[in-house]
């Protein structure tokens, strides 16, 4: 086992489900220090768990935070700050998908608050941590983006204009941090089976989601949702040293299906 991230602190937004449970878990196999922060105390306490069964040294601190509001941001990147004294990695991830829709019925208020927990959520996010980073002089950052921010998808207005959004924060912000050695990239995940996913496909058809969900799946060139520890170990290369020369990149997860025609 490889330990790249020893002696490393990494703050992971979400962390209480889905993609952000995965990578926690991931990086603290890998001997990360883990913020782990979500809206939901339930959830962050079912992931330490899960990493103590596996990890019992694992040093763990647990944030409840909504990353729409901006204090509680600031407020999770000080305590880290406070009880490690640095951020090496930044998993910006935690997402909602939002209620599906054409875009005449999507809904003014669904709209405000997709944004602002998936758009402002991630920019408050990187305004507190790139400045941390930016004095240590060194720091990874992940945005979790989605195929949905560099295709259309369909019934997801607020959706697809924050993760479009979080591509070009992404794109920006890794533009003008490369030379203060740090690196900013974002994931494009497809459908990866989450509580997210399963809840979307209950959007489609309540009582026979898991059909629905074969069928959603046909069209991918691997036929398969994938898995949230696949998620996990991009996420841990990208935040490691080794990926420290990939920046302002999107790279997309999802079985080769935002490439087929
Ligand atoms: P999930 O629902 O399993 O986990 C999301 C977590 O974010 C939950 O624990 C939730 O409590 C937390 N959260 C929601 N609103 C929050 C807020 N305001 N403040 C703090 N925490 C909040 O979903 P997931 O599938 O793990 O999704 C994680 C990210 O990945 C999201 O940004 C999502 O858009 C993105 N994504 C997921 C998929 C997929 O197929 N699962 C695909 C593309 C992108």
């Amino acid at each position: 086992m490889s330990n790249r991230f020893d002696d490393k602190v990494v703050i992971i937004t979400g962390a209480g489900s889905g993609l952000g449970q995965a990578s926690a878990l991931q990086i603290a196999k890998e001997g990360g220090r883990l913020t782990l922060v979500d809206l939901n105390q339930e959830g962050l306490e079912e992931t330490k768990n899960r990493i103590l069964e596996e990890v019992p040294e694992a040093d763990i601190l647990l944030v409840t935070a909504d990353v729409s509001k901006e204090e509680n941001v600031k407020n999770y990147v000080e305590q880290t700050v406070q009880q490690y004294g640095r951020i090496d990695g930044f998993f910006n991830n935690a997402g909602i998908e939002g209620k599906q829709n054409l875009t005449e019925n999507y809904g003014s208020e669904e709209f405000d608050k997709v944004v602002s927990i998936n758009l402002n959520g991630v920019f408050y996010g990187m305004k507190y941590v790139l400045a941390v980073m930016k004095k240590q002089g060194s720091g990874s950052v992940v945005n979790t983006a989605s195929v949905g921010g560099i295709r259309g998808v369909g019934n997801q207005s607020g959706y697809a204009a924050t993760k479009h959004g979080v591509v070009g924060l992404t794109r920006n912000s890794g533009i003008e941090y490369g030379q203060y050695g740090i690196s900013i990239k974002a994931i494009a995940p497809g459908a990866i089976m989450t509580p997210m996913v399963e809840g979307s496909l209950k959007q489609m058809d309540p009582d026979n989601w898991e059909e629905v969900g074969k069928q959603f799946v046909e069209p991918n060139p691997m036929k398969r949702f994938g898995k949230p520890e696949e998620v996990g170990y991009l996420v841990a290369f990208l935040l490691s040293d080794q990926a420290n020369f990939i920046n302002a990149a999107v790279i997309p997860i999802d079985g080769g299906q935002s490439y087929k025609y």
